[in-house]
């Protein structure tokens, strides 16, 4: 069995992993890091959690400490590209934890906040730069930032960056990188367009995969209720009152969808926080913490906010909406059943969202359960307690929509796509809901109760025994 001492890494990451308790690599680390070692440029299909950031940076950080020099002044000598703040938050992270012992230099630079302070913490160099794409582009513009010194050059979630209108920036981003380095590409699923922008960036890579093409993962039970619309937020009640839930990440397609079933939970007396591009950073990060804590084990999401989120222990993903692009399902459930723990995905399903589900177990080859209403349903929804009224600083970052879009993306003109909404749901909502209000996500939803005995008989949300 492959051991972390097998990869021949620089005696200051070992004492970092073994610090951070990391026994046994993972499969793609396994896979990854030898071919990375030997500086090959690797396509890595992997979602999310399955320890795909070490996979990269370990290998990278081993790099910079064995050919030692400064990063020149404005440079960057590794430069990691993701769609979203959070998870280039959570990467600059992962990189600090892994090169603790050492003294590279790891910098963090998104939109959303000012760029002044990036712009000093750039002025001297750094060594490893975890960044998106538009706020990159901003520093660049404004000669705060040079690309021609990188080595190292990671495009993490290269499916979402994708979804999320990144395409153009990419392409500028690519241009500025000197020809002599080396790449590493990961997307948690592969369409041909994705691969075709993995050509333009990669040179005789070599491809290891975690998990078949959109696949979802094993240790996640899938369920699925057929409910109405209007019915969802009882619904929700409902399973949150009734499961055992550790964590649970709830999805909405929209920000004032997920802000919404915040203010319908406090109105229950159920305390929950929601993430979407319309909160300020300041907010997204108390919500997160919160969540992380423990504090609060109900975070609301859109897709764009969730992406990153990588809190252990979720226990559950309730998709309150299913999304209509079948990849974004993988997304939202590769949230729980981190790092091997097993999660439970509860999909509520309106009449006008069965094809999406159709769609999204063809992709997948995964039919999940069926979860019949509760008994006396009715009931419950006729009792629904009426929601809280909206505070008065809702967070809101205005109605500026290039701001909006910046917020949601963590960096400035993120791109062509506008809301960060994903492909192809850019449509009217068919429920009735508020139509263009920068849907930055779909909707999906799951979560499991512990006892796994949860099955299609009615009141199955309860557990049992
Ligand atoms: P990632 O897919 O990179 O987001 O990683 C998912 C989670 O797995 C993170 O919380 C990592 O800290 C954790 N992790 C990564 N590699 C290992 C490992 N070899 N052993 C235990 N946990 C790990």
């Amino acid at each position: 069995m492959t051991t972390f001492n097998d990869f021949g890494l620089h005696a200051d990451i070992n004492r970092a992993l073994a610090a951070k308790d990391y026994t046994q690599p993972t499969p793609i680390q396994t896979q990854a890091i030898p071919p990375l070692m030997k500086g090959r440029d690797l396509c890595g299909i992997a979602q999310t959690g399955t320890g795909k950031t070490a996979g990269f940076s370990l290998p990278s950080i081993h790099h910079l400490l064995t050919y030692p020099h400064r990063a020149n002044p404005r440079g960057c000598r590794m430069l990691v590209l993701a769609p979203t703040r959070e998870l280039a938050a959570q990467i600059a992270q992962s990189c600090r934890d892994y090169g603790r012992f050492t003294k590279l230099s790891v910098t963090t630079v998104f939109g959303g906040v000012p760029i002044n302070k990036q712009i000093r913490e750039l002025s001297s160099g750094v060594d490893i730069l975890v960044a998106t794409p538009g706020r990159l582009l901003d520093l660049i513009d404004q000669r705060a930032l040079r690309l021609d010194d990188v080595e190292i050059f990671v495009l993490d979630e290269a499916d979402q960056m994708m979804d999320m209108g990144f395409i153009h920036s990419l392409r500028r981003i690519a241009k500025l990188l000197p020809s002599r380095r080396q790449n590493l590409f990961f997307s948690a699923t592969m369409p041909k367009e994705i691969a075709h922008l993995a050509e333009q960036f990669l040179e005789d890579p070599v491809t290891v995969s975690v998990t078949p093409q959109a696949t979802t993962a094993e240790k996640i039970r899938q369920f699925t209720t057929f409910v109405e619309q209007k019915e969802k937020q009882a619904l929700l009640h409902h399973v949150i009152q009734t499961s055992d839930i550790d964590r649970a990440l709830i999805f909405t397609r929209t920000k004032h969808g997920a802000d919404r079933v915040v203010r319908h939970l406090k109105g229950a007396g159920i305390e929950a926080f929601a993430i979407h591009g319309n909160k300020s950073q300041a907010q997204r990060t108390t919500a997160l913490q919160a969540f992380r804590s423990g504090q609060v084990r109900l975070l609301v999401a859109t897709d764009i906010a969730a992406r990153g989120i990588d809190v252990s222990g979720v226990s559950h993903v309730i998709n309150f909406e299913i999304p209509n692009v079948p990849e974004q399902y993988v997304h939202r459930i590769g949230r729980t059943a981190r790092a091997g723990a097993e999660g439970m995905a509860i999909s509520f399903v309106a009449p006008d969202e069965r094809t999406y589900l159709r769609d999204i177990e063809r992709v997948t080859r995964i039919k999940s359960e069926p979860m019949a209403l509760p008994e006396g349903f009715n009931e419950l929804v006729r009792n629904l307690p009426k929601p809280a009224a909206p505070p008065r600083d809702t967070g809101s970052k205005g109605r500026n929509p290039q701001r909006q879009r910046d917020e949601a993306a963590g960096g400035r003109g993120e791109g062509g796509r506008g809301n960060g909404q994903p492909r192809g749901d850019r449509g009217p909502r068919r429920d009735g809901g508020p139509a263009g209000e920068g849907a930055d996500g779909q909707r999906k939803r799951r979560f499991r109760p512990r006892n796994k005995s949860v099955g299609a008989h009615k009141g199955a949300v309860k557990r049992v025994g």
